[in-house]
């Protein structure tokens, strides 16, 4: 007689479990402040991108607080991790660019699996990359920069924010692309790392355009070409060579971020976070301020969280076999 009344007991217990589980749901947001991890330091392009969209999703999540949380380290391996093991309620969420398509491939031991421990809520924007040196080289276009980087073999040091991140990926195909080494130096982000560029420490960085351009703009960073397949429109880039025409055939990094729940968040919040996300990317001044630094904002099916999965599943296929093609394995 007893055991039947236990059953009916847990069951009684978990379906009060579920119903406050779906009714945090539809309450969600609720009022309490929702956390968007950067995988990366402060003040550089991945954060930047995330202030512009907290702001943007402060509005249609119902005017609560929108805080970032900066966990770097790891090419944002660390702050990734922290997301995939957060409670799954909608309230911790990361912003993450193409790392997540090259992690799996660069770095050896992922604490996460990308396909299965996150909940993907859309792609943001697509930024372009520059490859930038400190200001007192003598070159002042590519070709020089050739000439430069090949009278001073074994001396160069090029910056990037640790295995795995964009610059980290760029710099090592460039390299490849180029036959040539260089010491690899890792910070927590491109902030510090450009702040190093501007001062001398560090000679090269490959960094895309929403750190860069106003470092360019204010001239104390040298710029020679983007990796995107088509120059720039935005004025102060559109001179400077595609590196696919200075001659690195098929020469394309395009950097992407997107927005990423944990795994198991309730289907309710889910729904609400990529409604309010489709809401942000349209605001104009979102907008404005990503054109302004070179990125574009997405539109469409890549907002859709089916597009974006479906997205990142196409990158991991095609960067997976031209990092192993270009042997640009971490250790
Ligand atoms: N731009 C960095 C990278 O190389 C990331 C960052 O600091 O936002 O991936």
């Amino acid at each position: 007689m007893k055991k039947p009344l236990a059953l009916a007991a847990i069951a009684i217990a978990a379906m009060g479990t579920m119903s406050a589980v779906s009714a945090q749901a539809q309450d969600f947001p609720s009022g309490k402040s929702i956390t968007i991890v950067v995988p990366f330091a402060a003040g550089g392009p991945t954060d930047r991108v995330a202030r512009d969209l907290a702001e943007a999703l402060r509005k249609p999540l119902g005017g609560g607080t929108v805080i970032i949380d900066n966990v770097p380290g790891a090419g944002s391996s660390i702050g990734a991790a922290k997301v995939a093991r957060a409670t799954p309620d909608g309230y911790t969420l990361l912003l993450n660019h193409i790392a997540m398509a090259t992690v799996p491939s660069l770095v050896r031991n992922l604490p996460f699996k990308v396909e299965s421990d996150f909940e993907y809520l859309g792609i943001v924007n697509d930024v372009p990359m520059t490859l930038i040196s400190k200001p007192s080289i003598p070159a002042t276009n590519y070709k020089e920069l050739t000439t430069w980087i090949a009278s001073n073999k074994g001396r160069i040091n090029i910056g990037n924010a640790g295995v795995g991140s964009a610059s980290h990926l760029c710099g090592l195909l460039y390299q490849s692309a180029t036959k040539t080494e260089m010491t690899a130096v890792p910070y927590k982000g491109t902030a510090p790392a450009i702040t190093d560029l501007i001062g001398g420490q560090i000679d090269l960085l490959c960094d895309q355009t929403t750190n860069t351009t106003p470092q360019i703009q204010a001239q104390k960073v040298k710029a020679f070409a983007v990796t995107t397949p088509h120059r720039l429109t935005l004025p102060l880039l559109k001179d400077l060579p595609t590196l696919d025409e200075a001659g690195l055939k098929n020469f394309q990094v395009t950097i992407w971020h997107g927005l990423y729940a944990p795994k198991g968040t309730p289907a309710p919040v889910l729904k609400k976070l990529n409604d309010a996300l489709k809401v942000a990317l349209k605001d104009p001044d979102f907008i404005k301020r990503e054109e302004l630094l070179g990125a574009v904002v997405a539109t469409d099916g890549r907002i859709e969280p089916a597009g974006h999965k479906q997205f990142v599943v196409g990158e991991i296929a095609k960067w997976t076999p031209i990092i192993k093609a270009a042997g640009v394995y971490a250790d």
